[in-house]
Order: structure tokens, then C-alpha cells, then sequence
């Protein structure tokens, strides 16, 4: 059996380059056995999962083939793509796990999350994704057209994209106190967000930060079930 770990692919159609390394992922794995886990920020946005579009259906497709031949997909959101849902990863048996995961590996207790949630640094931020993760207000927004929320996501982005103008370094990244909150549980913290791909050591324990889908290449990581595994990220060339 082979894990693999993947966050922040920021997939859209104006990369498609980040497309092909993903479908050309699939590839790779597709004999492996392979469990993989996408730890959210698959898609760069995602308005709903009665969006459609013909790069999007070649990724279902490639997706289908993918489990069809025994492996298996599972995915938590992120904060660019957290309206997917059930019905869009039901349509190639892929599985929704909650924003926070426990996995157990090669007798390693494992927890898995996208990572935003660990920035408790940014304030302005926590306050946005308390409202915006309100079960109402996506309830509510689920029953808008496709047009007026595809205009809000956009909306969205441009102020993230603003508000991080005049934000720090250190801000944007987690927090070490959350961090050692969260790993006192577990032997292994796997997360994605920031950006910044890394091993780090805190307490004898490990926080592995998966990186971004870069121009060519992405730092992604396999783990098996061999307990005397060296865990180091793979570099993912495309
Ligand atoms: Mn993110």
C-alpha cells in the first residue's frame, strides 16, 4: 500500500500545465495501491459541484480510472476550494473526510488537515473563515446561480490577495503554540497552506508541510507501511 500526500495544486484552467502534472500523478500511482490524500486548495476556487467545464471533466475522468483500478481518493477542503463536496467526488468514488483527520500508518498516529486552521495568527483572516464556513451562509449561497457566486469567488480572491499585501512572514504561517497543541496527540502532523514545503521537528514529533504546485514542480510525500521508513518529501517534476 502507498500513501500519498498532495495539498495546494490550485488547479484552474489557466494552468493547465498544473492539470497535466496532477493527471500525469494518477498515472504514476495508478498501479501502486495507492490511498491518496488531497489535503485542500485542489482547485485554485470551486463554486459548486454543479459547476461543469470540459478541463474539469477530463480530470473526472482520469479520476475514474484512478479508483477503477483499485486505489482509492480522499480529500479535506481548504480554504480556496471548500464548497466541494459529495457530489462532485461521488462521481469517481472519492471520499470527503472531515477538516481534520486521524490516520494510523506503519503504527504512527497521523493527523492530517489543510492547515489554515493552525495560523491563529491571522486574525482578519479566522474571522473571515468563521463566517464564510458558516453552514447557513454556503447553504444559502448553494441556492444562488452559478454566475453570481462564480463573481463573489472572484471578489474573494482579490481581497485575500490585497489583505496579504500587509501582512507579515511570520503572520501567514502557523502558530507554534497551535501547532504543539495539535501534536500532542499524535506522532505526525501533515499539512499544507502556507506554502512553505518542510520537515519540521518539535518535541520528538514531526510536522511535515506539503508544498505548492510550482511552475514545473511540487513537493509532495509518500509514506508505506514499512515502519522503518526514512519520511522525507518527494519532488514532483511536471
Ligand atoms: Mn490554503
Amino acid at each position: 500500500m502507498t500513501y500519498l500526500f498532495i495539498a495546494d495544486l490550485h488547479l484552474s484552467p489557466d494552468h493547465p500545465r498544473l492539470v497535466r502534472g496532477f493527471l500525469d500523478l494518477l498515472n504514476a500511482y495508478k498501479d501502486k495501491h495507492t490511498q491518496l490524500y488531497i489535503l485542500g486548495d485542489w482547485f485554485n476556487a470551486w463554486i459548486g459541484d454543479d459547476y461543469t467545464a470540459p478541463w474539469l471533466d477530463e480530470i473526472v475522468e482520469h479520476l475514474k480510472q484512478f479508483t477503477k483500478a483499485g486505489n482509492q481518493v480522499y480529500f479535506l477542503v481548504g480554504n480556496r476550494d471548500f464548497a466541494l463536496g459529495k457530489d462532485f467526488l461521488n462521481q469517481f468514488s472519492g471520499q470527503l473526510l472531515p477538516d481534520v483527520k486521524l490516520l494510523n500508518i506503519a503504527g504512527k498516529k497521523i493527523r492530517i488537515e489543510h492547515g489554515d486552521e493552525l495560523c491563529t495568527d491571522d486574525v482578519s483572516y479566522q474571522r473571515f473563515r468563521k463566517i464564510i464556513r458558516n453552514p447557513w451562509l454556503v447553504g444559502f449561497l448553494r441556492k444562488m446561480p452559478l454566475s453570481f457566486r462564480a463573481r463573489l469567488a472572484q471578489g474573494f480572491r482579490k481581497k485575500s490577495h490585497e489583505a496579504q499585501q500587509f501582512k507579515s512572514y511570520e503572520v501567514m504561517d502557523v502558530n507554534q503554540n497551535a501547532v504543539k497543541a495539535v501534536l500532542k496527540d499524535v506522532d505526525l502532523l501533515i499539512h499544507g497552506h502556507t506554502h512553505r514545503a518542510n520537515i519540521h521537528n518539535m518535541d520528538g514529533k514531526k510536522r511535515i508541510v506539503l508544498g505548492d504546485w510550482k511552475e514545473d514542480t511540487a513537493q509532495i510525500l509518500e509514506i508505506s507501511n514499512d515502519p522503518k521508513q526514512e519520511i522525507q518529501l518527494r519532488t514532483w517534476h511536471y
